[in-house]
């Protein structure tokens, strides 16, 4: 294990824990964001697309949260609000225990809360050197030695800074490149790193090692991940616990080996189902999802999914099921009436949902 400069992380800039180690480190209550857009016969109409509609979520000091779900279901809108990057139309962003535009700062917010996207090289400045991308935030932000965090940031990463501190992106592979902006998240000091489909570009070997390198820094720095991705296996090997999220809602939360043994909503269930496997063992019988995401500008009533739900019943398209603890699993909550409903629990629980 290398040894990180004393001057870099977690040094005495570092944001100071106000609350106790039980204290969540981010809660989301309730966050929602509608973007306009243009609609009706020639454009005319302004309606709104409900990218994230009242989506609750807590993440807990030193785990990695991850967060799945099909294409356009919000998980990268809700990244973008927890970092301040836009603005939330309702809700709270609760950070260390101070509220977003309460008394916690957006600049606060952005001291501990850094996020690397998955493009690369355009999350890089083309015209500035390597070294001046990771010092250029610290720098802003009036940390010290913004250059001396750079160079030693970058070793940690694994590039020598003597080799790289004075390339350009386009000089670098793209692992490299990714390398680049984790240190430069680093460099401010964060708690908590969103990580939206950060290894998704990455060839399987890199995406290995870049993996390998984010789970040591979790452990020697004490840092929190949100890690967004597609890629379930990817989810599994990082997070401790994982999140669902359909039609920008969150339809389910578990701990990673529980959501794993067991799906308790029938989206998560065909998420799921749809993984490739080579072991004709772990050969699934729940059904694969079919049908396209409804559309977010108008999404069906009730439980959003009824409308690709092999086990809908009426009560699905009428009333919006709640994310609660599924029955003997407090940390396991689902949104779907099916654990009320006997009839169809029991005919999910033949096809090893719930
Ligand atoms: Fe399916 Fe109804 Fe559960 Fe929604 S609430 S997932 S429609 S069973």
């Amino acid at each position: 294990m290398s040894v990180i400069d004393a001057t870099v992380l977690p040094g005495p800039e570092a944001p100071i824990d106000k609350g106790g180690p039980n204290q969540p480190l981010l809660i989301v209550k309730d966050l929602k964001k509608h973007f306009p857009v243009r609609g009706g016969i020639l454009g005319r109409n302004k309606v709104m697309v409900q990218a994230v509609d009242g989506v609750s979520f807590s993440v807990r000091k030193g785990e990695t949260l991850g967060i799945v779900g099909e294409s356009g279901c919000g998980k990268s809108t809700t990244a973008r609000l927890i970092v301040g990057l836009i603005e939330k139309d309702a809700g709270e962003i609760i950070y260390d225990g101070e509220g977003l535009g309460d008394v916690l700062s957006l600049r606060d917010l952005r001291r501990g809360v850094q996020m690397v996207f998955q493009d690369s090289y355009a999350s890089l400045n083309p015209r500035l050197t390597i070294e001046d991308s990771i010092a250029f935030g610290a720098s802003v932000q009036g940390l010290s030695d913004p250059l001396g965090r750079a160079h030693s940031l970058m070793a940690r990463v694994g590039l020598d800074p003597a080799r790289f501190a004075q390339r350009y992106p386009h000089e670098i592979s793209g692992g490299q490149r990714q390398r680049i902006n984790i240190a430069r998240a680093l460099a401010m000091s964060p708690r908590l790193v969103v990580l939206d489909e950060a290894v998704s570009a990455l060839d399987k070997s890199v995406e290995a090692q870049v993996l390998n390198l984010l789970a040591d820094l979790r452990a020697e720095l004490g840092l929190t991940y949100i890690f967004i991705s597609h890629d379930l296996n990817v989810v599994r090997y990082i997070s401790d616990r994982v999140l669902v999220m359909y039609l920008g809602e969150v339809v389910e939360v578990a701990p990673v080996d529980a959501i794993w043994a067991r799906q308790a909503h029938p989206y998560s269930g065909s998420l799921f189902s749809a993984m490739p496997s080579m072991d004709p063992d772990t050969r699934t019988k729940k059904p694969p999802l079919t049908g396209d995401p409804p559309n977010p500008i108008n999404p069906p009533s009730g439980c959003r999914f009824h409308t690709r739900c092999r086990y809908a019943e009426a009560v699905c398209k009428t009333r919006v099921p709640a994310l609660q603890p599924i029955a003997a699993a407090p940390d396991h909550l689902a949104a779907c009436h099916l654990h009320d409903l006997s009839s169809g629990h029991e005919k999910a629980g033949k096809e090893g949902l719930l």
